[in-house]
């Protein structure tokens, strides 16, 4: 419990004390709650899972006769299952990774416009299962110092969502651009959007704007916020705009100039 506070009149050295005090224990609760909603979340995201295996293997136990194929499927649900759970560990791993104090960036000298070519290219086979194109508008050639495997992380991270969360033969937009000190790289989509009153939230950990749907395409509702880390730790930002049935934007910014 840290919900002790002390009572602060003056403006003494010790009643200065007793603010920086009373400060400190705020913030001590803050932590203590996130911590606990942060176990809650995690505990409810592992047992969805589990509850599914839970129920395709007591079926399978309690059916004689079941036939093969009936088998077959259960197994492969269980087994799309297990993977769910492996993915949510992983990403929480890294999640947890990146939040320890003095992580190692290893910035290297980048070709920007050649690592997103090499994400699409990635991502292209996805992006075809759906017949979306994928366009992208060199406005500037970037070379600067990055952490290109996190930069390259982020890129298939937000690209990834934009054709997840866009309908068959939808287009996606893809930009880059240096505006004051930073470079902009821009992901357009024309998909199912984001409602306004939820943007503030997205970046959140296990945020899911359409749980059922999110979960369907395989999402943990970890990207993003792996993404927003990925992206401060290198003194850059990530925007959202988003309109429903209209589309997405997302801008990540880095520094034209980093700090190694
Ligand atoms: P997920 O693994 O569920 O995709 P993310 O953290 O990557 O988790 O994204 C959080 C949520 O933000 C998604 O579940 C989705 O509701 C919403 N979202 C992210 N990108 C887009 C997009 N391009 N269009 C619409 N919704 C999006």
């Amino acid at each position: 419990k840290f919900n002790q506070k002390v009572e602060v009149y003056g403006n003494d050295e010790i009643s200065n004390l007793g603010r920086a005090f009373n400060l400190m224990t705020t913030k001590l609760e803050q932590v203590d709650k996130q911590r606990r909603e942060f176990v809650a979340n995690v505990s409810h995201e592992l047992r969805t899972p589990l509850s599914s295996i839970k129920v395709l293997s007591e079926s399978l136990i309690h059916q004689d006769d079941t036939p093969k194929e009936i088998y077959k499927e259960f197994l492969r649900d269980i087994d799309s299952e297990v993977d769910r759970l492996n993915k949510i560990i992983d990403n929480l791993l890294y999640l947890v990774d990146l939040e320890k104090e003095n992580i190692h960036l290893d910035y290297q000298l980048t070709y920007v416009n050649y690592l997103i070519q090499k994400v699409i290219s990635s991502l292209k086979p996805l992006a075809d299962k759906k017949n979306i194109e994928i366009s992208f508008v060199e406005k500037e050639k970037i070379q600067v110092m990055l952490d290109k495997f996190k930069v390259q992380q982020s890129l298939i991270n937000v690209i990834g969502n934009a054709i997840k969360y866009t309908p068959e033969n939808g287009k996606i937009h893809i930009e880059i651009y240096s505006e004051q000190n930073n470079f902009v790289i821009k992901v357009k989509d024309n998909g199912i959007g984001i409602p306004e009153d939820e943007l503030p939230f997205i970046f959140d950990r296990f945020y899911r704007v359409d749980k059922a749907r999110a979960r369907k395409t395989g999402g943990t509702g970890l990207g993003l916020s792996i993404t927003q880390q990925l992206i401060a730790l290198q003194q850059g930002e990530i925007k959202v705009e988003s309109e429903v049935n209209k589309g997405t934007t997302f801008y990540i910014l880095l520094p034209l100039k980093a700090a190694v």
